[in-house]
């Protein structure tokens, strides 16, 4: 009866957000536990365990799961130390073990280790030996390296952006590694770096022109001798030295074809890289347009988009409304536990003065705002774009003329109306919403909007990405440097 181990590490981070992360930053399941959080969730792990039940033959052995609450900044050394002995240790107490999947996201950095996932599927193999069996899954915004497809045999990669087929990411692993363990494949893997980073409304898979090829290494997938296959776009703000995108496609005994049709992908993808940049307004101007308008705007602060890994303090859309002396009715979100104390203390009613913005990342400047509190809450809510549970901690909504500010503890996802609907404010409701997320599914914002404006705002997560302020990442780099590529450098990795 093989023997699977099941493990998960998933977290995507900013360097360019100054507070670093902790451990009480991550959600950890240990053992049976693995099994149970996961079996009825729509996860990677969901669905590997979906497959792995079509084989009453397999045994299932949980191990330890640590999953980001919601990303943040550089995870610091000693929580990045700890996850990483316990997840080992998983692995090393895990007993007689015949295969390994592990589903992991590919962007996370720690303050001393620039590649985790590498890391840990290192160290994994020089535990199990180089016999063991192991898939591996990722999010599409992973920053591929040798080290990530040198250990595993088969890997999968996410097909949709944003993200919908996280189940079947999972699936799509468990199937390879069964497939493996039958001895049916020959796995083969090859990725391609391309030197460019990318980012906006071409990167979504349905609509845009990165689609195309995420198409193409489906169907590569699906053909004949292919295994798996995807493009890793890579995060931006995960300032390491690897920082690119990057073809993959993993091919079943000979890699000729995948070899073929992926440098054909990268020569494609750094031809079109200039047309796939999100272009942004100038700060100033978005908010004349807006205060302009007669119908409801979306005012995108990708720069603050919690779910990429920033802080959520900005102010800096509404500060400048204010300083234009906007009359329209604004919702706007922000991360400032100090700010939320305050109405918590005050109550229900009470009128107070308080800063907001710039708590966390002192790139935004504290705005001071005097206002009415309208709504107090714990924080706890249920996410309406997948159902899991975020915590944003006391949370107040204050109510300063046109200006209502959902001002929460803790950052949660910002890329749907969760926040704002259990705190009472439907941005229905208000001329303007301040989103920060790059990338929302239409009908919560953007339907019913006469304008949708992509801000250049400040922040960690800025799709201006020349003014990040990269340090880490090896240069020549796309969009900050141009014109330097000599073209696709084919790596191939084959374990047997
Ligand atoms: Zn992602």
């Amino acid at each position: 009866m093989p023997r699977i181990l099941i493990s998960e590490c998933k977290q995507e981070i900013s360097s360019f957000n100054p507070v670093v992360a902790g451990y009480d930053d991550f959600l950890i399941n240990r053992g049976d536990d693995v099994i149970t959080y996961h079996t009825p969730v729509r996860s990677e792990v969901g669905g590997a365990l979906n497959v792995f039940a079509t084989r009453p033959d397999y045994e299932l052995a949980g191990g330890y799961c640590a999953r980001g609450i919601t990303s943040t900044g550089t995870v610091s050394s000693t929580a990045f130390a700890k996850i990483a002995e316990e997840f080992l240790d998983a692995v090393r107490n895990a007993g007689a073990i015949d295969g390994i999947y592990y589903s992991l996201h590919g962007a996370l950095a720690a303050e001393d280790v620039d590649d985790c996932e590498g890391y840990l599927l290192e160290k994994t193999r020089e535990i199990v030996g180089e016999k063991m069996p192991i898939a591996a899954s990722f999010d599409l915004h992973g920053i591929l390296t040798d080290r990530m497809l040198q250990h595993p045999d088969v890997v999968t990669v996410f097909h949709t952006n944003p993200h919908t087929d996280f189940f079947q990411t999972g699936q799509r692993a468990a199937r390879l590694l069964i497939r493996l363990l039958d001895g049916e494949i020959r796995p083969v893997q090859i990725r391609i770096p391309v030197p460019a980073l990318v980012r906006g409304q071409e990167c979504i898979t349905a609509t845009g022109r990165y689609g195309k090829w995420v198409k193409q290494a489906i169907d590569f997938e699906n053909s004949p001798g292919g295994l798996s296959g995807g493009f890793f776009i890579g995060n931006p703000f995960t300032d390491v030295p690897d920082l690119a995108s990057n073809v993959f496609l993993e091919a079943d005994g000979d890699e000729g074809a995948a070899i073929e049709l992926g440098t054909r992908m990268a020569k494609e993808f750094w031809e079109a890289r200039a047309q796939i940049q999100q272009p942004l307004l100038n700060l100033e101007h978005a908010c004349r347009i807006a205060i302009a308008a007669k119908g409801r705007i979306v005012l995108v602060d990708a720069a603050d988009a919690t779910s990429s890994g920033a802080s959520g303090d900005s102010n800096a859309i509404v500060a400048e409304l204010v300083r234009q002396g906007c009359t329209r009715t604004v919702l706007a979100p922000c991360v400032d536990a100090p700010a939320a104390r305050a109405c918590m203390t005050a109550g229900i009613g009470a009128e107070i003065t308080v800063t907001i913005g710039g708590s966390l990342d002192p790139r935004f400047k504290p705005l001071a705002v005097t206002g009415r509190v309208r709504v107090l809450s714990d924080g706890h809510m249920r996410s309406e774009s997948h159902g899991e549970h975020w915590y944003a901690g006391p949370t107040g909504v204050l109510e300063s003329g046109p200006f209502t500010w959902v001002l929460m503890s803790r950052p949660v996802s910002l890329y749907d109306r969760t926040p704002f609907l259990v705190n009472g404010q439907d941005p229905a409701n208000f001329d303007m919403c301040v989103v920060k997320s790059p990338l929302c599914q239409p009908r919560f914002f953007n339907d019913l909007a006469e304008h949708v404006l992509n801000i250049d705002a400040p922040g960690a997560t800025s799709a201006n990405v020349k003014g990040l302020g990269h340090k880490v990442a090896r240069r020549p780099l796309y969009p900050l440097d141009d014109n330097f590529w000599k073209g696709p450098e084919v790596r191939v990795f084959r374990r047997h």
